[in-house]
């Protein structure tokens, strides 16, 4: 069997961030993968601005100890533009406003008294005090959003402040997924004996559309080797990965192995993980390069395939911890690994498996973890209840108490 970590660095290892990239308006931009760096094309803030309302001094002006008085020489909102403080004198000033030149600092309205044209300084401020100086932010020239940035709101709010109305992004992945099953019937339908819903469909459909996928849903393909060739071959033109659900286990109405191997090239993977287990890993022909035949067609004449498993967790899990790395590895993404956290275990599993359990738990109010009683990989309720996964290695129990690396659903499922 293969450790997680070597089934991981394999597919990484086989992944490209794929070709074509296009212009698009910020706005429309949220969770797509920049292809280029963002460089500020100015400084933020673009000039000195006030923090506070509040009075605008020469520090100099005012008297070494106690109180003084400076007579008011302009007014100055926010968006519009200073005239030169003149000496001896303050300026009103609010928040957002430009300092203007000559002032070296900002009272705030608290640490004043005002009456008429004149006003009252109560307190001796620091060079500088309440002014955000210009660049404090981002300095022109400098890059602010580096290639392979998913773009999250605030990184579009970042660009947004510099005034980047279009940004250079990635296409979108193409992913064509299909599911394996006589068993299998869509919600909506009778459920004739001995069927299951297609759970999988809608966990898998989702977990695509999170990581910004086009995908192409060719529904339920039937557990026939000519009906899975077909499926197989009409998929790999168009998209990047293939993405199968069911089907790979070694059982004979298992179909998805032979008709890969059939249409291009496949290795099954059992990995030492519960749940989980099997994996197919491959690529299917694309047809030009079927006619030209080539027994070493390039990596561009075929189309990636990864073959989950059915048992609903089993694929779930298999997903987030593969699939999503290898297809943000497609995107172009700079970062496919989640963050895990250390947290304390508040629960006992004295049975070591020799395998790596990723093991459905849920934070508690104490900022420990709960663990899901039943950990069956058909136990869907199990992904609805937890917070995440606890990755625990292979031959390891645990005590309460220790703490655990746990991977939250939020790291996995942004
Ligand atoms: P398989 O990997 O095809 O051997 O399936 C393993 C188990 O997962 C079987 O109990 C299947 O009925 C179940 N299963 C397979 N595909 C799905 C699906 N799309 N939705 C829900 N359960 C499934
Ligand atoms: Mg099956």
């Amino acid at each position: 069997m293969l450790a997680t970590a070597e089934a991981l660095a394999t597919l990484l290892g086989a992944a490209r961030p794929i070709d074509g990239t296009e212009s698009i308006p910020t706005l429309e931009a949220l969770n797509r993968v920049l292809s280029a760096d963002v460089t500020s094309p100015l400084d933020v803030p673009p000039m000195n601005t006030s923090a506070m309302d509040g009075y605008a001094i020469r520090a100099a002006d005012l008297a070494r100890e106690g109180a003084s008085r400076l007579p008011v020489s302009q007014r100055i909102p926010a968006g519009h533009a200073p005239t030169p403080l003149q000496p001896g004198t303050a300026a009103r000033i609010f928040t957002g406003a430009t300092v203007p030149p000559g002032a070296d600092a900002v009272v705030m309205q608290e640490q004043t008294e005002a009456a008429g044209d004149q006003v009252t300084i109560l307190h001796t401020p620091q060079a500088g005090e309440w002014i955000t100086a210009q660049g404090a932010d981002i300095r022109s020239g400098s890059v602010i959003l580096p290639a392979g940035t998913r773009l999250s709101p605030q990184a579009l709010g970042l660009a947004a402040s510099v005034g980047c109305a279009q940004l250079e992004v990635r296409r979108r992945v193409k992913v064509a997924v299909f599911f394996t099953g006589d068993e299998l019937t869509m919600p909506g339908e009778p459920l004739e004996p001995g069927a299951i819903y297609n759970s999988n469909r809608f966990t898998l459909r989702g977990l695509l559309a999170k990581l910004g996928c086009e995908i192409t849903d060719y529904g339920i393909v039937a557990d026939k080797l000519d009906a899975t060739r077909a499926t197989l071959r009409e998929a790999a033109e168009a998209h990047d990965l293939i993405l199968t659900c069911g089907g790979v286990s070694v059982g004979e109405e298992d179909h998805v192995k032979p008709a890969v191997e059939a249409e291009g090239r496949l290795s099954m993977w059992q990995i030492a993980m519960k749940p989980g287990k099997p994996l197919a890993f491959g690529a299917v022909r694309r047809a030009a390069s079927r006619a030209s035949a080539g027994a070493s067609a390039p990596a561009s004449a075929e189309t990636f395939f990864i073959g989950l498993p059915g048992n609903p967790v089993s694929s779930f899990a298999t997903f987030l911890l593969f699939v999503r790395p290898f297809v943000l590895s497609l995107a172009g993404a700079r970062t496919v690994a989640p963050r895990a956290l250390s947290l304390r275990a508040d629960f006992t599993q004295s049975k070591a498996d020799r395998r790596n359990e990723f093991l459905r738990a849920r934070i508690n109010e104490t900022g420990g973890l709960d663990l899901f009683p039943n950990q069956s990989s058909a136990v869907l309720t199990s992904t609805v209840w937890g917070d995440g996964l606890i990755d625990n290695p292979p031959n390891h129990a645990i005590s309460a108490g220790e703490s655990v690396r746990f991977i939250p659903f939020s790291e996995l499922l942004n």
